[in-house]
């Protein structure tokens, strides 16, 4: 393990590479603990660079041999430490360079390089774990064509595979081992490199692209798992359809392979060719997946298919554009999950899920820009920032442009860029040129870090029939960004009519607003909309067009209306979530003073015009009637946050709804109930959506006949969404039921390690004193391991980022906890250390006592000497005076 100090690097120091490479010939013999890795180079010096010495990347190599056209080159020549390999004179012309390293997978904790996944060697290279195979200039914009030659014992790996398509395979003569060749035709930098060797199950289907190519498809599994891989493998056949009819994307190679592996530090890697997954992320069954997961599984497949050509074939200059690839291809798997399944739910759930993480993420310590201008550990911006942020970046690029110019800018950069390593300013400018715009302010977007926060104030006057809207946009401070400039922001709006419709937008001056598209450039604008005779609803931020805080003077009477009649859906779920967040901010206050939780009318009357209306989708309703979360509350409050009294305000509405609207909600559970089988489909997976989120509320009173009620949905589902939904409900009721499920759960499932995951999580989500205990002898459990980021994320991530309370626990404990896991894992791998440890971000937001708390506890990991660069770069930011 590294464990000196980061060194920060700077967008600013961008230069290219001094030497390019044309081509690695890598010959990987694998072993247990010894394999031998020979890559041989083609170098060439840059035509644009001065003459300079040729650097190699390494991190724990063992070098073995090295070779220059051949010859065996003079120890004087050259000097090789673990973490580079250094040639001050080389030749300046093209040569071969020929180095042999020797690594231990078994001993590679880190699971970056090649390393083991139970009997499986495998890789992981994003973002530099190549330089843990061999040295190499490991960074993005140095592109070559791969040729990998493998050879591993018949028996221990009877399957090898790489990037590209297959070349030859073999026996090697007089012995028990075997080989097979890859070629990869498609230049790519070296993170994109991938192996994989074990004994693997197989699925294999084909696909027919749209210029009539046959493309062969399979999926690699532990064996006996294929049966869990048919979702999967229709995941991916759709996106890859998806992709030509959407963007005109067909795939490139004659194979594509993905294979499930258990130990991973992350969801999936989009290797070309050789996409290698979180086995939970491939492997569902209606007996063994929710609906979420059937649901994860189709956009993560969906996801790293499209990084062929959103980060594979036009890849990133250097990693400051990480969201260049990432943040597009989210847009584009949600923009294909919208098309799948429905488009305001998922519009829904992404700015849930933007909102719990990244405006959280913008408002702390960790706070940056969507391109940070300086990092010390790449490993450590993964964030919602660049993935989420930067995905509603590239949806505001086609809110400003209308989808026919944005798919005409899109056209523009594959055209242009195909076989690059690219910028933002060069994605941008395909925009700008396409649409024949100035894109200059919008740029803002990538550089300023922050949550901009608009206010709009609406004003009718009744006497000249107009409505004026007084829009102001601030953008607070964040770490290392003291002022900013005003932003170039598109903000969708409608004027709601008292009989429910649209008003025309007609400004002062005649214009017609086109599409209901305000731009803002200025930090105030005012707008006059003439021709309105009644007081209208405005309706702002139509389908979340920006990524703001909106702040409006709407009361909740008004809020009630948009909910029944506003036509943009998104905006309908908006009005009674704000209601509901309002109530429950206030309520929250309420209990910290010693008053009772507050009650309102407007809410239950707007929830019940939801819950009647049956022209909606069951799976809209659902989010409708799924309140603000714990963390959603949290953030509206902002500063001097009680945990304890969040979940006393939120529960208190959760058995307030139960109360008042317990017949609604009952009638609506019994009448999704079907007796016809399980499918994971968007439509049926929706009415469960509903039926468990009304269970849930149900369950809310804790009384016998709902806990009755959700112990015979446990008992009698026949599928997992179902069964996990009454589990879940079950588990926030301290009655011994709860106890009875569990244990028949866990006996259940024993031997299941994904479906444990979901038993792990729950338990440590539950938002009681108890839990940190049991938390702890959880990781006695036979089936936990601290070596397996899925069970270490399962237990003590879900306790340190879903369990509010607990986590905070008034007396540090909990805080504790999570250090001295931190402090235990750091050294086998510290990537997800580093993950765990972020939870702790935001600590500053809490009320004093917690606060100084919390500090303590991060002081204790500043403190702690050998720590490793991830780690070392978040405690240092999160512990930051700003
Ligand atoms: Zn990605």
């Amino acid at each position: 393990m590294r464990t000196d100090e980061p060194r920060p690097v700077r967008l600013q120091d961008y230069r290219p590479p001094d030497w390019l490479v044309e081509t690695v010939d890598l010959d990987v013999s694998l072993d247990r603990s010894a394999t031998r890795v020979r890559a041989t180079l083609k170098l060439k010096p840059n035509a644009k660079s001065a003459p300079a010495p040729l650097v190699l990347d390494g991190d724990g190599l063992n070098l073995t041999a090295l070779r220059l056209d051949g010859t065996e080159l003079a120890p004087e020549r050259y000097v090789a430490t673990p973490e580079r390999l250094t040639i001050a004179q080389p030749p300046r012309r093209e040569f071969r360079l020929e180095i042999e390293t020797l690594i231990d997978p078994s001993a590679n904790t880190q699971l970056m390089g090649l390393y083991r996944s139970g009997k499986t060697y495998c890789t992981q290279c994003e973002a530099e774990g190549f330089r843990r195979i061999t040295y190499f200039p490991d960074r993005p914009d140095v592109m070559a064509v791969y040729t990998t030659r493998i050879e591993a014992d018949r028996t221990e790996a009877p399957v090898l595979l790489a990037n590209g398509n297959l070349a030859s395979t073999g026996d090697v003569p007089g012995g028990s081992r075997h080989f097979a060749v890859w070629h990869d035709p498609f230049p790519k930098p070296s993170y994109l490199f991938a192996l994989v060797g074990g004994t693997l199950g197989v699925v294999e289907d084909r696909f027919r692209t749209m210029s009539g190519r046959e493309v062969t498809l399979r999926i690699f599994v532990e064996p006996g798992k294929e049966d869990r891989c048919g979702y999967a493998m229709d995941s991916l056949k759709r996106a890859m359809a998806w992709d030509e009819r959407a963007f005109g994307r067909e795939y490139d190679l004659d194979i594509f392979m993905i294979v499930a592996v258990s130990d991973f530090n992350m969801g999936a890697m989009e290797n070309k060719g050789l996409n290698v997954f979180n086995d939970k992320y491939i492997l569902a069954s209606p007996a063994t997946a929710t609906d979420n997961d059937y649901a994860a599984i189709e956009a993560i497949v969906a996801h790293e298919y499209f990084h062929n050509w959103t980060g594979n074939r036009i890849t990133c200059r250097d990693w400051f554009q990480l969201c260049l690839k990432e943040g597009l291809t989210v847009f584009r798997d949600q923009e294909f999950t919208s098309d799948e399944r429905s488009r305001p739910v998922e519009r829904i759930k992404d700015v849930r899920g933007l909102r719990a993480h990244q405006f959280v993420e913008d408002a702390g310590p960790l706070a940056h820009s969507v391109r940070p201008a300086l990092y010390h550990e790449i490993n450590n911006f993964y964030t919602a920032t660049v993935y989420e942020k930067g995905a509603e970046v590239v949806r505001m690029l086609r809110v400003l442009l209308g989808g026919e110019k944005f798919r005409a800018g899109m056209d523009l950069y594959f055209e242009r860029h195909d076989g690059e390593a690219a910028t933002i300013e060069q994605f941008v400018q395909c925009f700008a040129d396409a649409a024949r715009i100035d894109l200059a302010q919008f740029m803002l977007w990538y550089a300023q870090a922050g949550t901009p926060e608009i206010v709009v104030t609406g004003t009718h006057d009744a006497r000249s029939k107009t409505y004026r809207l007084d829009v102001a946009q601030t953008l607070p401070p964040t770490p290392g960004q003291p002022t900013k400039e005003p932003m170039l922001i598109p903000l969708l709006i409608g004027l709601v009519a008292p009989d429910g419709r649209d008003l025309p937008l007609q400004l002062a001056d005649g214009a017609l607003v086109e599409r209901g598209l305000l731009t803002l450039t200025k930090p105030a604008a005012s707008y006059v909309f003439t021709g309105i005779a009644q007081p209208p609803v405005p309706s702002l931020n139509r389908g979340f067009s920006a990524p703001v805080r909106l702040i409006a003077n709407i009361g909740d009477k008004n809020l009630r209306f948009l909910a029944v009649h506003d036509s943009d859906p998104f905006n309908r779920w908006q009005a009674v979530h704000t209601i509901a967040t309002r109530l429950l901010v206030d309520s929250t206050a309420a209990i910290r003073r010693g008053n009772a939780p507050l009650e309102d009318p407007d809410l239950i009357a707007a929830l019940t015009a939801v819950l009647v209306d049956r022209d909606l989708e069951p799976a809209f309703v659902a989010q409708v009637i799924a309140l603000p979360s714990e963390s959603d509350i949290a953030r509206e409050i902002g500063t001097n946050v009680d945990p304890d009294a969040v979940l006393g305000a939120r529960q208190a509405l959760r058995r307030t709804i139960a109360g008042s609207l317990s017949e609604a909600l009952s009638e609506i559970y019994e009448g999704l109930a079907t007796s016809v089988p399980y499918s994971p489909g968007a439509e049926a997976a929706g009415r469960r959506a509903l039926r468990n989120a009304c269970l849930d509320l149900l369950t809310a009173s804790a009384d016998a006949p709902a806990v009755a009620r959700a112990m015979r949905q446990y008992e009698t589902a026949d599928n997992m969404t179902d069964r996990m939904a009454a589990l879940q409900a079950l588990s926030l009721c301290d009655v011994p039921e709860r106890t009875l499920a569990l244990d028949d759960f866990a006996k259940r499932y024993a031997g299941d390690p994904l479906i444990i995951d979901k038993w792990l999580s729950l338990q440590a989500s539950i938002p009681e004193p108890a839990t940190l205990d049991r938390v702890k002898s959880l990781t006695a459990h036979p089936a936990f391991s601290m070596a397996n980021p899925n069970r270490v994320r399962a237990l003590i991530g879900a306790f340190a980022m879903a369990n509010q309370t607990q986590c905070n626990r008034p007396d540090g404990a909990g805080y504790d906890f999570i250090v001295d896991t931190v402090l235990a894992l750091d050294p086998k791998n510290p990537q997800l250390a580093a993950r765990l440890l972020a939870a702790l971000k935001n600590w500053r937001v809490l009320e004093p006592a917690r606060r100084a708390l919390a500090r303590t506890a991060l002081r204790r990991v500043a403190d702690t000497p050998s720590r490793s660069p991830d780690v070392s770069d978040i405690v240092q930011r999160a512990l930051a005076e700003s």
